[in-house]
């Protein structure tokens, strides 16, 4: 008898007996660049692929999906291949979906059947996303790089007068600073949008990402008296990539502190509830207008893209922590009242398994 491990899970399965496994295209099934599971008649899952895990598509050694084994049972009464295309939510929360294609196909004599699952139809929503964003960067990188042009004519022109040669360079220096963080900002996000953070994704404690994200923004929380505060006892491990929450939550505070008085105060709350861990950032600062808050977490959207300019804002932030928030199966929402204050609640699944080498 033939046994499959999931490396990763440490799971074994066991093929049907009389089954010779190696005759049936198992070795070629591993060498595809697609995701694969196996069934047995009776639709008892004898192999799946390490990245199937991700999927959730199996539980208890069957296909949970239905869409899928409706397929499965199509080829087992035709014996001709299917192939369809699959949505599948990537947490219990959000709107993020893997959207795959899936074939399924008759393998050897014996009534196994193949399930393949190709990314392709990723792929095809990601060049179109990339080519939106291309349009949008243009446009955007057009404001300072016009404005360093505008500054170093006007310097020129001012070569007699020490006094406005510095007050220009002063500015070009800004706008220089506003072009370096944006550029930054475009290859963080266009990164994210290529990442799936749950593929290779590790588990870690998401208290300690707050404290590594309050770190990064204790300066300029000083530099404005603003006092930061989180004080939670819970221990909530999530699932994904640790540099990108903890990204996705400075983004938050730094906003927090942005959009605040001096002397005020941003308070970062952690707890756990049905399995999923939410990080809220509250601030008392100027709040937004309802009007505006359908749109704030779009690409370059600013509500008032004046004082945006003056904290040096680029627009990209709340993108970056939507998207960072969807691809690790979460979700990210906003309450805030004009005037009074703003609390931005971060959502993520936690992880239910809690492997040695990880802790
Ligand atoms: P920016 O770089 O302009 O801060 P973001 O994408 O981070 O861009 O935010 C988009 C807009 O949402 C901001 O320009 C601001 O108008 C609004 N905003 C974000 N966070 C807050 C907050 N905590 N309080 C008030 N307004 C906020």
């Amino acid at each position: 008898m033939w046994l499959f491990k999931d490396k990763e899970n440490e799971k074994s399965k066991s093929a049907p007996s009389d089954v010779d496994l190696s005759t049936q295209g198992f070795d070629l099934l591993q060498a595809m660049d697609a995701e694969s599971i196996v069934v047995a008649p009776g639709e008892f899952v004898i192999y799946y692929s390490n990245g199937i895990s991700n999927l959730n598509l199996i539980k208890d050694e069957r296909v949970q999906n239905s869409d899928l084994l409706n397929l499965v049972r199509a080829v087992r009464r035709s014996g001709v291949m299917q192939e369809a295309t699959l949505e599948l939510p990537r947490g219990p929360i959000g709107a993020g979906t893997h959207d795959l294609l899936v074939r399924v196909t008759p393998l050897g004599d014996h009534g196994l059947i193949a399930i393949l699952i190709f990314d392709d139809s990723e792929i095809r929503r990601l060049d179109s996303i990339r080519r939106d964003f291309v349009a949008n960067i243009s446009h955007e990188l057009k404001t300072p790089i016009g404005a360093l042009s505008i500054l170093s004519e006007a310097v020129l022109e001012a070569s007699d007068d020490p006094e406005a040669v510095i007050k220009f360079a002063n500015r070009m220096q800004t706008e220089s600073k506003r072009l370096t963080e944006l550029v930054q900002e475009i290859i963080d996000l266009s990164r994210l949008q290529d990442d799936d953070p749950l593929k290779d994704g590790k588990r870690f404690d998401i208290a300690e990402v707050i404290h590594d994200a309050m770190d990064q923004s204790k300066l300029s929380a000083q530099v404005r008296k603003i006092t930061l505060f989180f004080e939670s006892t819970v221990k909530a491990l999530v699932n994904g990539d640790r540099s990108q929450l903890s990204m996705a939550i400075h983004n938050l505070i730094e906003n927090a502190i942005n959009y605040s008085p001096d002397s005020t105060r941003v308070a970062i709350d952690l707890k756990v509830t049905n399995q999923i861990a939410e990080i809220s950032i509250s601030d008392q600062g100027i709040g937004i207008p309802e009007k505006d808050i359908e749109r704030i977490f779009e690409r370059f959207y600013r509500v008032d893209p004046a004082r945006s300019r003056l904290t040096g804002g680029t627009g990209l932030g709340l993108s970056i922590v939507k998207h960072i928030a969807l691809n690790h199966g979460g979700d990210v929402s906003v309450w805030s009242v004009e005037g009074a204050g703003s609390t931005f609640t971060l959502r993520f699944p936690i992880a239910t398994e809690i492997s040695e080498s990880s802790k």
